[in-house]
């Protein structure tokens, strides 16, 4: 019993204080969506500690080196402000690492003194410190608001704010999608759709190829993958943009429209089969195509394994923690199941979470509790007063999951413990088929591990 102490009944109703918190750093997202950029080195304009920390969370995660430059702020920099520091970092960065754009993002500190990284930047430029043809990103991300998701959505933002022009006498039949904080495997999953449908597009961030590279034997500072400095640009000239995830692809999409006049259409996340409906039904009618047989078949195969295992699935009740637009639709997924999400964090704050997810919750015709931003200890708690049969949540979840004896599917950030988020997608027809193995797994595991000896079936 590793979190005994948790008590069943909370003796104080928390306002301020969070205890194993549900979200991480805002720097995390920016870093993550900075590495979606090819021959992009991610900057921390912060002390040492804040991108060890970052970097090693996202090593962790996917297992992978991850490459990010530090202003390596100490006690003259807190004092004084990180100007000089930032200089000198972006003039070294260019000189030995070469990369086409540097993506620089703030931490708590930075913030909390009040440097200004646009005015740092054309200082930087200025001197001479930024060569010419090469991209300086920014991104504002003090973690004392939000949580990785909207450090992500801010880089992302940035992007268009830095890149994105409108250059083509009209508009180009090219279709921008923002991918929202989504893995690789699901980025790589989300082009693979769009190219069955034959439509050309933009993907941005796009981390496929990065973060999920083969081995080679050969180390490469900037992998093959992410979008480049000229799709980028060139964004501003596509037809449409399709933003996955409100919360963290939506300033990205509406800030293009604004600047370079491309209209967006924001969707959830295409977890699940109707989210995934949605998600083809908009880029068939932005792109003006049909939907192939081939991907007919896929979304026949999800609705067939649905339909079969509904046995399994029904009534079974889920407790989950996790990142706004995942919660979403998972339990949009998970409803279409007639499973249960009874109990619900996101350590990520957001009036609308709550809203997006009502029309799926109100189908349960029962109470749900919902904290947003909640934390791991609440979720513990509510599981101790009515116990679930599953478990969805990053591998913090671990711990109580151990407690309550209770299966955990690790889904979303971080994953620290597990691989094959990195490679198999969540999103799409195919990805709904997975998650809905692995949820099957874990619960039909359970019910051979627990079955007296008259029930233990061979087939199920
Ligand atoms: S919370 Fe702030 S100070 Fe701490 S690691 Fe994150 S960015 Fe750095």
């Amino acid at each position: 019993m590793l979190l005994r102490h948790t008590p069943a009944a909370p003796a104080v109703d928390r306002e301020a204080l969070t205890i194993n918190p549900a979200k991480t750093c805002q720097p995390i997202g920016a870093m993550y969506a900075a590495l979606g950029v090819h021959n992009c080195m991610p900057h921390s304009h912060g002390s040492q500690g804040c991108c060890s920390y970052h970097r090693s969370m996202l090593t962790r995660h996917y297992k992978e080196p991850v490459m990010a430059a530090t202003s390596c702020f100490t006690e003259g920099a807190s004092v004084f402000g990180g100007q000089a520091n930032l200089l000198e970092a972006l003039g070294n960065i260019f000189t030995i690492y070469a990369p086409d754009v540097v993506a620089v993002h703030t931490t708590c500190l930075s913030e909390t003194i009040g440097d200004d990284l646009k005015q740092m930047t054309a200082k930087a430029i200025e001197s001479g410190k930024v060569p010419p043809g090469k991209t300086v990103l920014l991104a504002n991300t003090p973690s004392y608001v939000g949580s990785h998701v909207t450090g992500f959505s801010t880089m992302v933002k940035g992007m268009v704010d830095g890149l994105a022009a409108s250059a083509a006498p009209h508009k180009l039949d090219v279709i921008n999608i923002i991918p929202g904080y989504v893995e690789p495997s699901d980025m790589e999953e989300i082009k693979r759709l769009a190219s069955a449908l034959g439509v050309r597009t933009i993907v941005f961030p796009d981390t496929s190829g990065v973060l999920n590279g083969p081995m080679t034997g050969k180390f490469r500072m900037y992998p093959a993958g992410g979008v480049t400095v000229e799709q980028l640009r060139a964004a501003g000239d596509s037809r449409a943009t399709l933003a996955l995830g409100p919360m963290a692809s939506s300033a990205a999409a509406k800030a293009l429209d604004i600047k370079c006049h491309v209209p967006c259409e924001i969707l959830e996340l295409p977890i699940g089969l109707s989210a995934t409906d949605k998600f083809i039904d908009a880029l068939r009618r932005v792109a003006g195509v049909s939907v192939p047989e081939s991907i007919n078949r896929e979304r026949g195969q999800l609705l067939d394994v649905m339909t079969d295992m509904h046995q399994y699935t029904a009534g079974r009740k889920v407790a989950l923690a996790g990142d706004p637009d995942h919660l979403v639709a998972l339990v949009d997924f998970l409803v279409s199941m007639d499973m249960q999400p009874i109990h619900i964090v996101s350590g990520t704050p957001g009036k609308k979470t709550l809203e997006r997810m009502r029309p799926s919750l109100d189908k349960l015709g029962r109470p749900v509790n919902v904290k947003i931003p909640g934390d791991l200890y609440q979720l513990h708690q509510w599981i101790k007063q009515e116990a679930v049969d599953l478990i969805i949540g990053g591998t913090h979840c671990k711990y109580f999951a151990r407690d309550e004896d209770t299966p955990l599917l690790r889904f979303g950030f971080p994953i620290l413990d597990r691989v094959g988020h990195q490679y198999f997608p969540s999103v799409g027809y195919k990805g709904g088929l997975r998650l809905l193995e692995k949820i099957l797994d874990l619960l039909m595991d359970r019910q051979d591990r627990d079955a007296p000896e008259e029930k233990f079936e061979l087939v199920m």
